[in-house]
């Protein structure tokens, strides 16, 4: 299982691979794996919370 997070709303979810629509927002987006596969986090089981912060941060890049 992977952590897969909304391009559009941040909505994070489990899942194997990403859905076509995001079951949140219900927009087909991208979704950004950020699964955390080295130790310090907790390992593949964890969300790694460094990737999150840095997609939130460019999702947010380019809009006014
Ligand atoms: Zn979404």
């Amino acid at each position: 299982m992977d952590h897969w997070m909304c391009s559009k709303c941040d909505y994070v979810y489990k899942a194997d691979a990403p859905y076509n629509v995001c079951p949140s927002c219900g927009a087909p987006c991208d979704f950004y794996n950020v699964s955390c596969y080295i130790p310090e986090c907790g390992g593949p089981d964890h969300i790694d919370e460094r990737l999150v912060a840095e997609k939130v941060k460019q999702s947010k890049k380019g809009q006014p």
